[in-house]
């Protein structure tokens, strides 16, 4: 496995294997990696000849200070980690090294950043896209994976990849969300969260769970209080969104349409803000 920590060192390996006529996956991470990311991993090892991941924790998508300062980083376990699967390069560039300037670029969704993370998160997915678009241009994969786990951010992804970097004809691929024994849905943040809020979060995936095993039989409306409320009823978990939206447009629905609505959440668990949704089929 190759470790590089500059554009211009990724670039000449890269040159290799395209010359060599060989297929390149990417998989962007902001590193404190855990199975989530490696099971992308295992998957672009699946698809493609090489695998690169990169590890960058983004600031320009950071729209709380304090949540970037504390965001968990341990590089020497990343690293052991990916070792242990199909990563063939590791990009873990400084800040300086992505952003020799100011990324002034703004970018335009089609609404489909105004709702849920992005109406809560202001300029969150646009600082998603800067990294995302630059870390493209440099890797110009043939494959990039992202989880869906972060649900409204793979469907952001796609339209970036359709209207700003059709050119690069990267197909994007979104893999499963991967969870813990009692179903709370993995993330590096999760680190963060005390042993008694750590017990407290499983509730989030349980309540979506038991409700879209239930769904048809309540009204969009009645889903989202019944989820609102049992969530809160946990003293150290507070709902911030719930929403079922349309798998394309994400705008919310009034009437579910299975196999291509989407409930998903954000809720604070103590200061740690979870996210997780759940397909209804
Ligand atoms: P992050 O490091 O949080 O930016 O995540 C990097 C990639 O891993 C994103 O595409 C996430 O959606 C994906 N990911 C994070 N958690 C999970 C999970 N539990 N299951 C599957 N993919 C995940």
């Amino acid at each position: 496995m190759i470790i590089t920590r500059t554009k211009k060192d990724l670039k000449r390996y890269l040159k290799l294997i395209k010359d060599a006529g060989k297929t390149t996956g990417f998989v962007p991470t902001m590193g404190a990696l855990h199975k989530g990311h490696l099971s992308l991993t295992e998957c672009s090892g699946k698809d493609n000849d090489f695998t690169v991941v990169s590890i960058f924790v983004n600031p320009t998508q950071f729209n709380n200070k304090d949540d970037l300062k504390r965001y968990p980083r341990d590089e020497e376990k990343d690293l052991a980690l990916l070792l242990s699967v199909s990563c063939d390069i590791v990009f873990i560039p400084s800040v300086e090294e992505m952003y020799p300037e100011e990324d002034k670029r703004t970018f335009d969704f089609n609404g489909l950043d105004e709702v849920m993370e992005g109406k809560y998160r202001k300029g969150h997915f646009n600082g998603v896209a800067q990294v995302v678009s630059k870390l493209f241009e440099i890797v110009k994969p043939d494959r990039a994976y992202f989880g869906r786990k972060d649900f409204q951010q793979a469907a952001i992804i796609k339209y970036l990849t359709d209207n700003y970097l059709s050119d690069l004809n990267i197909e994007i691929k979104v893999c499963d969300i991967i969870r813990e024994d009692d179903g709370l849905a993995m993330s590096s943040r999760n680190t963060l969260l005390t042993e008694e809020q750590r017990k407290s979060a499983a509730l989030i995936s349980k309540t979506l769970k038991k409700y879209t095993g239930n769904y048809k039989n309540y009204s969009t409306e009645e889903l989202i209080k019944k989820i609102t409320e049992e969530i809160n009823e946990d003293p150290n978990l507070k709902v911030e969104y719930v929403d079922i939206v349309d798998d394309l447009s994400l705008e919310t629905v009034s009437e579910i349409k299975p196999g291509k609505t989407t409930i998903c959440v954000a809720v604070y668990d103590g200061n740690v803000r979870l996210i997780d949704n759940f397909p209804l089929k």
